[in-house]
């Protein structure tokens, strides 16, 4: 069987069989509105297990599907894969035979089926997306990241730079140097022998 998008299942011919009677919905090529972040770059799939109860169903759902990400070291788009996994116990809210409301005050927190006994879980599912979304995607366990002088992702297509091609900040930190060390060599023989003794060539 076919599962009606989106994640929406008609209950009232299971509700009607013996406790224990279970369905399987197989989900395919299933898309659900998500939160404004996040875009579906696969759709759902998985599977689907209701059973009856005797006072409901028992919903057992294994789902995957990827969502559009930036890796948080090299910064370029890729998709992340999603595993959503619910067990969780729905209850009617009218009564089968009769028609009538369920009093639901004694229970508020169960999951309820409509009032068409269908089990409506995109909501639920598109929750379960944001939640599993990592908080730091990587594109590979051993993404290198970028390099601090080109900004273009490190790895065998970025080329080596030359040793001059520093970054701008050491850059300024090395001519401050080499003029700090001319001033030393226009100074005295002792001030120059100090700055041997520190360990420090006079020039490099
Ligand atoms: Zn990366
Ligand atoms: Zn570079």
């Amino acid at each position: 069987m076919t599962a009606p998008a989106p994640l929406t299942f008609p209950l009232a011919g299971l509700l009607g069989e013996p406790a224990g009677t279970e369905r399987r919905y197989d989900v395919a090529g299933v898309t659900i509105p998500l939160a404004d972040d996040l875009r579906l770059t696969e759709p759902l799939e998985g599977e689907v297990r209701i059973a009856r109860t005797n006072r409901g169903v028992i919903v057992e759902a294994h789902l995957g599907a990827s969502i559009a990400g930036t890796c948080a070291r090299c910064l370029r788009d890729i998709e992340i894969p999603i595993a959503v996994d619910v067990r969780e116990e729905a209850l009617p809210s009218v009564e089968l035979a009769s028609g009538h409301p369920v009093d639901t005050a004694s229970e508020p927190e169960v999951t309820r089926l409509t009032s068409h006994h269908e089990l409506e879980r995109g909501a639920l599912v598109a929750d379960a997306i944001s939640l599993a979304e990592p908080i730091a995607p990587l594109c590979e366990e051993a993404c290198p990241g970028l390099c601090p002088t080109c900004g273009e992702r490190l790895g065998p297509e970025h080329a080596e730079h030359e040793q001059d091609e520093i970054d701008p900040r050491l850059a300024a930190l090395r001519a401050f140097r080499s003029a700090d060390s001319e001033a030393t060599d226009a100074g005295d023989e002792g001030r120059a022998n100090e700055a041997a003794d520190d360990g420090e060539p006079a020039s490099r």
